[in-house]
């Protein structure tokens, strides 16, 4: 029995999904052994999820002669969310189905500092070109996820004083959305969005883990406990603006002096190859180099990792995760890179903090962010409380639809 109560009020049909959802729960017996319920209690919670087009019968003991189904599954192909993961210069969109599993997706370039409505119009066309695409349309759609490359005050859904989002701050991405969609919308950091995704999808035993995303800029996104921890502001693990050196040092981005990404920064690593004469425009370019064995690439590339590497292990003291994991392009960089941080981390850590700490590239890679910002908005969607209210308010008899159109902010149900 999972929480030892007995039961009771806390297994309400919402609960009950969750335990399918996670896959704790496949039959009636199933949940009587993980609930203690009644049979009784748990055929009235089956049917009105059953009702409600959440849970479906799965696999072969699917009806058959009359007889009630044994075996149900979540129905993740009831309807799809959007994504978009926006990065600095890097755009990705998809559709999923409820579970998060990726059906439809397109990535490419982009300016974030164009602007919200510029890089937001075009999020938008993508999506409808990746409804078009998986035949699905927007009445289907069950939740947008965002991911920015910037503080988000995670409530509102709002950017937060970013320092390379020109023209963001304070924007409603909600808001955008709601002129065209029905659904709600969720917006977060890109690098917690791809910690989440990470440590749910690769990593659920790590209940403490930094994922460190170096790409254009750089950033931290960390998990304690086994929650995406975001801070008081949103602004946490924001590592690429710690300091790293005082006067003397090269400026950076945000206007102060010897930040950690004006060394280690995509940007700064093609600013140093540009200096000693070397054709780079992106960081996909400055990968390239360091893969091919240029020397001075390797060098730079050594020297970032010494220094995202001196930042990670006061992290590593600081919070003693037991999984740091380097994700990002220029993670793609692998050895010279990886070796300058796991060199820095495990000579500069205490002991302790460094005994079973594990330092590894992204599993999910570039759909790390997507793949994250699916499975927080399925989460959200499909909270125990939020279903529980829609069945409620709805009757067992519900519309299938009305189970699932819960707002996330204000818990509204949307007509
Ligand atoms: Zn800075």
């Amino acid at each position: 029995m999972i929480n030892g109560s007995g039961g009771g009020e806390a297994f309400g049909p919402g609960a009950i999904l969750a335990l399918f959802r996670q896959g704790q729960a496949r039959t009636r017996a199933d949940l009587v052994r993980l609930t203690g319920l009644a049979r009784s209690t748990i055929t009235q919670r089956l049917d009105a999820l059953f009702a409600a087009g959440l849970l479906v019968p799965d696999g072969e003991s699917a009806s058959t002669g009359g007889r009630p189904p044994t075996q149900f599954k979540f129905n993740a192909s009831g309807g799809v969310l959007l994504i978009a993961d926006i990065g600095a210069s890097h755009l990705r969109c998809a559709v999923t189905d409820l579970a998060g599993i990726v059906l439809a997706e397109e990535a490419g370039g982009l300016d974030v500092a164009a602007g919200p409505h510029v890089v937001l119009d075009q999020v938008s066309t993508s999506f409808e070109a990746l409804l078009r695409a998986s035949g699905r349309s927007p009445k289907d759609v069950h939740g947008i996820g965002t991911a920015v490359p910037g503080p988000v005050e995670f409530a509102t859904g709002r950017v937060v004083s970013p320092p390379i989002m020109t023209g963001w701050d304070g924007f409603d991405i909600p808001g955008y959305f709601a002129e065209r969609y029905t659904c709600p919308t969720l917006v977060d950091n890109d690098v917690n969005a791809m910690a989440f995704g990470e440590q749910r999808a690769c990593w659920p035993q790590h209940r403490d883990m930094l994922l460190i995303k170096l790409g254009t800029g750089v950033g931290c996104g960390i998990i304690a406990n086994g929650e995406l921890y975001r801070g008081a502001r949103g602004a946490a693990g924001d590592l690429g603006h710690i300091p790293y050196s005082g006067e003397g040092g090269p400026v950076c981005r945000c206007g102060n002096i010897g930040c950690v990404e004006a060394y280690a920064g995509g940007w700064a690593l093609i600013r140093d190859l540009r200096a000693l004469g070397h054709d780079v425009q992106s960081s996909s370019d400055v990968v390239r180099l360091i893969r091919a064995g240029q020397p001075d690439a390797v060098r730079l590339a050594r020297q970032a990792g010494r220094v995202v590497g001196q930042a990670i292990s006061d992290a590593v003291s600081f919070f003693n995760p037991s999984l740091v994991v380097i994700g990002g392009q220029l993670a793609h960089a692998d050895e010279p890179l990886l070796a300058g941080i796991r060199e820095v981390v495990y000579r500069r850590s205490l002991p302790l903090a460094t005994r079973d700490l594990q330092i590894t590239t992204s599993k999910l890679d570039e759909r790390a962010g997507v793949t994250g910002l699916a499975l927080m908005l399925g989460d959200h969607i499909f909270a125990p409380h939020a279903i529980d209210r829609a069945l409620g308010a709805d009757n067992v008899n519900s519309h299938p639809e009305n189970a699932t159109l819960v707002t996330l902010h204000d818990q509204e149900t949307v007509p």
